[in-house]
């Protein structure tokens, strides 16, 4: 299976890694929207929050405990926004689960 944050998962693209552990892989976005933008992604592959399910969920369990500690890490007590993009009309690029975290300024109040 060709994806790039699986790649990105066994090494063979580099990434700016943020947060590790047996579940989750937290790096950079290489095009940041923010001052801080980290992906936190599950280490199983799934393509979307479209595959989650009451069997596999516990995969992105993992992701969401994770997100307020790579917050804290990131200094952003100020507050922050968590994305996860689904599908074309949500303008998923990339067909690996993911959630941004976008903080570290104030966001815009539209989310469109
Ligand atoms: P999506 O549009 O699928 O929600 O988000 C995909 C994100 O992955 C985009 O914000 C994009 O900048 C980021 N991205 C794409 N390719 C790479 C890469 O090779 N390395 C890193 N660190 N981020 C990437
Ligand atoms: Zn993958």
């Amino acid at each position: 299976m060709d994806c790039l944050f699986c790649s990105i998962l066994e090494g063979k693209i580099p990434s700016a890694k943020v947060y590790e552990d047996p579940f989750v892989y937290a790096f950079r976005d290489i095009n940041p929207q923010a001052p801080v933008h980290v992906l936190v992604i599950p280490k199983t592959h799934l393509a979307s929050l479209d595959e989650v399910t009451a069997e596999n969920a516990e995969a992105v369990s993992h992701v969401l405990a994770a997100i307020p500690r790579i917050a804290a890490a990131e200094g952003l007590e100020k507050g922050y926004r968590v994305i996860t993009n689904v599908g074309e009309h949500g303008c998923q690029s990339v067909r690996h689960l993911h959630f941004h975290i976008l903080g570290g300024k104030q966001l815009s109040e539209t989310m469109d």
